[in-house]
């Protein structure tokens, strides 16, 4: 990648935005748990999880996975049941899987310490450009660019940049700006953060600082261009255009899907199911269900069939609706109490109590419905 990319028009020079951005994320930074700690291991941890999820959500997880795995030895060894309950909620689950993978990839090839140059960290399981470069720069201080959704938004603002940003060309012309700023930030000297904060050089703060801005400042919809540390330098603000940037090219509609579930109850237990290896959400656990026709008016006459019920009656517990990324899924569950134990020959899973469930790791549909009976179940109780 060359390190001087080209500049367009009146657009700014990177050189130049590099002071006024240090200075601001001195001041505006957030205090997040992550940005108390030198520590790659969390570090990493903290940039997985913040992947397509917000910062107020992701807290909570990472204090109770730093707490319950703080080190990669103590997660290279951990069950990976537990990896995956830590994980529960945040969906993606590959990027659990992944994370294990990878703290065993450190055991093994760098003695349990994470590794300090950028080849080695984009070599583990599951981490790409991005995040190598975040923790490179991060936790090292090494000159290491960034280019996330948030970084994406900024340069395009600030530099004019009309062109699909995920366009080989654009996307590679980004890239550079994004090493041009964090190169040029190693010869300043970086500003004092309160001290809850950990010290960090340059590099860190500067990449954090782009982050920082789109996150806060420089957001998809009315960007506070008058709080902005380089707004008297940004092309889109200039020119009255922040919100028409980045020009993305518009993706691929969504799938519907549709399935339908059984929630079967057999003397206080409920039946559930371990879903294979190697298929989206591997290993989390369901309750009994079958795809229908997306669409389809009559989910229960599917279900009946897929599993043998044709004279139990069930009754509708529940419809559920989430999107997992380009999927728009509907769930239609239904309840069903055997009385007797006779056998019912097309399910099999195993039988648990609600309490044995609890501790268990669903997919995220599934989890809403398993609160929903907690919960409707603890009512009863309360009336009887
Ligand atoms: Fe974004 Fe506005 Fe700042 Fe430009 S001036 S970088 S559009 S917040």
């Amino acid at each position: 990648m060359s390190r001087q990319s080209r500049h367009h028009g009146n657009a700014p020079n990177p050189g130049s935005l590099v002071p006024p951005l240090l200075s601001w994320f001195a001041g505006a930074a957030r205090d997040l748990p992550w940005r108390r700690t030198l520590d790659p291991y969390g570090i990493w941890i903290s940039e997985i999880m913040l992947q397509q999820t917000q910062v107020k959500t992701v807290v909570p997880y990472w204090e109770r996975w730093m707490g319950e795995l703080p080190t990669v030895a103590a997660l290279a060894r951990a069950k990976p049941e537990k990896v995956l309950k830590l994980w529960e909620g945040l969906g993606y689950y590959t990027r659990a899987r992944n994370l294990q993978k990878a703290a065993q990839q450190i055991v093994q090839q760098h003695g349990g310490t994470f590794p300090a140059t950028f080849e080695d960290i984009v070599a583990l399981s599951g981490v790409g450009r991005y995040t190598a470069g975040a923790i490179s720069s991060i936790a090292f201080n090494q000159p290491k660019p960034i280019l996330d959704g948030n970084v994406i938004r900024v340069l395009t603002r600030l530099f004019g940049i009309a062109d699909d940003p995920r366009s080989k060309e654009t996307n590679a012309r980004l890239w550079a700006l994004a090493e041009e700023l964090v190169v040029h930030s190693r010869q300043l000297a970086a500003p004092a953060l309160p001290p809850q904060f950990r010290a960090a050089g340059p590099c860190s703060l500067l990449n954090q600082a782009l982050m920082e801005l789109g996150a806060t400042v420089c957001t998809p919809r009315q960007p506070k261009c008058a709080e902005c540390p380089v707004k008297s330098s940004c092309t889109a603000s200039l020119t009255g255009r922040a919100e028409s940037f980045p020009r993305l090219a518009p993706r691929v509609s969504a799938t519907s899907l549709q399935f339908a579930a059984a929630l079967v109850e057999r003397k206080g237990c409920w039946m559930v199911q371990q879903r294979p290896s190697g298929v989206i959400n591997a290993r989390l656990w369901e309750f009994p269900n079958v795809e229908v026709t997306a669409g389809s008016s009559d989910t229960l006459r599917h279900l009946r069939k897929a599993f043998g019920l044709a004279r139990q009656k069930l009754d509708h517990f529940q419809t559920v609706r989430h999107t997992i990324t380009r999927y728009r899924i509907t769930l239609d569950a239904y309840s069903v109490s055997l009385c007797d134990s006779g056998s019912l020959p097309k399910l099999t899973g195993k039988w648990l109590p609600l309490e044995k469930l609890e501790q268990l790791p669903f997919t995220a549909a599934h989890r809403r419905l398993l609160d929903n009976l907690v919960r409707s179940s603890s009512s009863t109780v309360a009336k009887t």
